[in-house]
């Protein structure tokens, strides 16, 4: 029998993602699942008969290995449209698997052993091993979990000769934070200064609330010069089951980082880059977004007022953060399995986002259902024994 003992694990602090874990206690428990992030309604019937053309029309072999023309050119004029740059698409626009993809290949392009890469936590799940994976070292700036504002100074105080990139996430997952004008001006003239890549995950580009405008990495030279922009359509478009994600960089960047993409997928799945593509020629598709979004973050706000949590409303992406710390001192990854058992809804506990789970007494909520699914969670946590 083929023994295990030389297995020596890549990741030996990793496990199974908290979404993973959560989403299969819910289900264990048939409890509500706010927890991971994704939509429980349906991408459009017009979304959908064109991924149906698409695939009876033949379009199912491999596509190029940086995706289908004219889905490329779709995302550039877009970009175009929200930033002022202009990405060419034969040269600086690669479809990946996902975003999540395009975070892998973009940290591997320019990570190598002992490099240091800032990273804000709270952070999305995947950021961290990737960069370990890579042999590079995360260096932490810490945020507290309603992440009222970034400290630029002690952005620049963990900057040594060993920094070769910036991870930033705006909107933010999971604190729904947006960055500001000066954010990302602070940060062109950080990562100027010190000759830094950035790697920008801009996932939740098109849910931003209350008049906020979302500031591409792309729109500031400075930026678009040495950012990885990394794009989904799963949170836009209700279709985080297709794993169709982008990213955006300059020519010389974008092939090295086709190198790696070429060997890890080679290409992404054809009749849904030709649907997307199609799809994309009507703006209002993805700019009614925001006000989609922001009437559900609303009414589960108004649903959950009055329990005891506090909640600083959300800027963006699909998520709502409450402090429950004038409910119970229970730390929040035992609390958050408590209620999916015991009032039958699912949260994400947001001590999972740090490299220190500290304590932090804040659950995150996904808003991405059905008005009465909110509901009938927000009933359940009021009959809550804290
Ligand atoms: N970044 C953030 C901040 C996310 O929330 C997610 C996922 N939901 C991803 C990346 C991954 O996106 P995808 O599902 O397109 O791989
Ligand atoms: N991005 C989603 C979230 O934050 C989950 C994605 C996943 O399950 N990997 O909940």
């Amino acid at each position: 029998m083929f023994s295990t003992s030389r297995l020596k694990s890549k990741l030996p602090h990793v496990g199974t993602t908290i979404f993973t874990k959560m989403s299969r206690l819910a289900e264990e428990h048939q409890a509500i699942n706010l927890a991971q992030g994704f939509p429980e309604f349906d991408c459009s019937p017009e979304l959908q008969r064109l991924v149906d053309k698409y695939v009876k029309g033949g379009k199912n072999q491999y596509a190029p290995m940086a995706g289908v023309m004219s889905l490329r050119e779709a995302i550039s004029k877009k970009t175009w449209e929200a930033s002022g740059h202009e990405y060419h698409p034969e040269t600086e626009i690669t479809i990946t698997s996902g975003a999540t993809e395009a975070l892998y290949v973009a940290v591997s392009t320019i990570v190598n052993p002992g490099d240091e890469v800032v990273v804000f936590e709270p952070a999305y799940d995947s950021y961290v091993p990737v960069i370990e994976l890579n042999g590079g070292v995360p260096v932490f700036v810490t945020l507290d979990a309603q992440y009222e504002a970034v400290d630029w100074n002690a952005v620049a105080a963990v900057i040594t000769d060993k920094t070769v990139a910036i991870m930033i996430n705006t909107p933010h997952n999971p604190t729904g934070n947006v960055w500001s004008q000066a954010d990302m001006q602070r940060l062109a003239a950080l990562a100027e200064r010190h000759e830094l890549y950035v790697i920008s995950d801009e996932v939740y580009e098109h849910i931003v609330f209350d008049e906020r405008k979302h500031i591409p990495a792309a729109s500031i030279p400075a930026l678009a010069a040495r950012t990885f922009l990394c794009g989904s359509f799963g949170k836009t478009f209700h279709t985080t089951g297709w794993k169709l994600g982008y990213c955006l960089a300059p020519a010389a960047l974008t092939a090295e980082f086709r190198k790696i993409h070429q060997f890890l997928v080679f290409s992404v799945v054809t009749p849904f880059q030709f649907a997307v593509a199609e799809y994309l020629n009507e703006p209002a598709h993805y700019l009614s977004l925001s006000a989609f979004y922001q009437e559900k973050r609303d009414l589960f706000l108004n649903a959950i007022d009055g329990i005891g949590f506090i909640a600083k409303p959300s800027q963006g992406s699909f998520f709502q953060n409450v402090s429950y710390e004038n409910l119970t001192d229970q730390n929040d990854l035992i609390l958050a399995e408590r209620l999916t058992k015991e009032a039958k809804v699912a949260s994400i506990p947001v001590s999972a986002f740090y490299s220190r789970p500290a304590g932090y007494k804040t659950l995150r909520f996904c808003f991405a259902k059905n008005d009465e699914t909110l509901l009938r969670a927000a009933e359940k946590l009021r009959k809550v024994v804290w």
